[in-house]
């Protein structure tokens, strides 16, 4: 069964929905950084009459355009979309605008040097450097270092209160370091909450049961339960018996295997008898539409048997720190953290994070 469950169709669905996603979104920073909107150069541009340097000073911007020249004339980038970059000045021109007033410009740039350009100093609002200092991030080396010194695929309460910045600065390094990605899209969750459609009668009590867990665990309503007209998840009934799965995530929807469910017998009367008879079909089908659930909070698989989101081999995976063919570690009683419908500690954890990192 536990083949069954997971993997091979989650990630085969999903993977292609990502590269297709990664593609997307590469070749778009590729036309952003490239264009550069040149306005009528003749008609607006502005003359410097002074240049000065100045003591560094952190900034953060509040709207107007950053152009790449100081005659004006090339827009490079529309502040608002950096409202949290640190940017520092070094320089200021004195420009006499097309309209005749004269303006004083800054010469910015955030600390990769990624932004860089001439702002109204009028848009930027000074912060203290004593903050720009603590929006540095660590060196991806430290974080890594810390990450393989802290208890393996669980984020504990050190690893989960750094710093902010360093969240966002190195996002892949979470992902890689313990198996979490992205997985929805930003419009699933409206202030940390899934709304949740379920489409079938006979899954509303095993998708309650599972959304209860989590929400019981994260202290927190993250699933709530919607309607046809207002959701934005679905859980429904889908074909997994040829594909090898009973419960499966694309990115959208969760849906359940229809004829697995449909079998009084399954997944008990399949099993070993003395792990048959230490669960119930009940917390079986409520396990996988956690372990689903699961997913959309993005969290990948793991190779510890007594996780929610175990999977004992990590070839459906789609971000892995490393490979398991075999449980990692087994449960004390031999059945998955599916199979019971239970979330572990590593679970709770990797869901703190994921939320931290915004994944939900
Ligand atoms: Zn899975």
């Amino acid at each position: 069964m536990l083949e069954h469950l997971k993997g091979a169709a989650f990630m085969t669905c999903f993977k292609n929905q990502f590269l297709l996603l990664i593609a997307a979104f590469s070749f778009g920073a590729i036309l952003t950084s490239q264009a550069t909107t040149t306005v009528d150069a003749k008609a607006q541009s502005a003359k410097v009459i002074s240049e000065k340097k100045m003591p560094v000073k952190a900034y953060h911007a509040r709207k107007g355009y950053i152009y790449s020249n100081a005659t004006l004339t090339k827009i490079k980038h529309n502040a608002k979309n950096y409202p949290r970059t640190t940017f520092y000045a070094q320089k200021r021109v004195t420009v006499k605008q097309a309209n005749g007033k004269k303006a004083v410009y800054y010469y910015v740039n955030n600390r990769s040097k990624s932004v860089r350009g001439y702002i109204w100093h009028g848009y930027l609002k000074s912060i203290s450097i004593t903050s720009a200092t603590k929006e540095k991030p660590m060196s991806q080396k430290s974080l890594v270092k810390l990450i393989n010194e802290a208890p393996d695929m669980n984020p504990d309460s050190q690893i989960r209160s750094l710093k902010k910045i360093n969240y966002t600065d190195h996002e892949s390094v979470f992902d890689l370091g313990y198996n979490v990605m992205h997985f929805s899209p930003r419009s699933m969750f409206k202030d940390n909450q899934a709304t949740v459609y379920v489409a079938s009668d006979k899954l509303t009590g095993y998708a309650q049961n599972a959304m209860n867990k989590w929400n019981d665990a994260l202290k927190t309503t993250v699933f709530k339960m919607g309607t046809k007209a207002n959701h934005t998840l679905t859980i429904q009934f889908g074909n997994g018996t040829k594909e090898d799965w009973d419960g499966l995530y694309n990115g959208k929807a969760i849906y359940v295997d229809k004829s697995h469910f449909a079998d009084p017998k399954y997944p008990i009367g399949y099993m070993d008898e003395k792990l048959a008879s230490q669960i119930s079909i009940d917390q079986y089908w409520t396990g996988v539409i956690a372990h689903e659930l699961g997913h959309t909070l993005g969290l990948d698989h793991t190779g510890y048997q007594e996780d929610l989101m175990y999977a004992q081999d990590s070839g459906g995976n789609v971000i892995a720190k490393y490979t398991w063919k075999k449980p990692v570690v087994k449960s004390s009683t031999g059945l998955d953290g599916t199979e019971i419908a239970k979330i572990s500690e590593r679970d709770l954890n990797r869901a703190k994070l994921t939320k931290i990192l915004g994944y939900w």
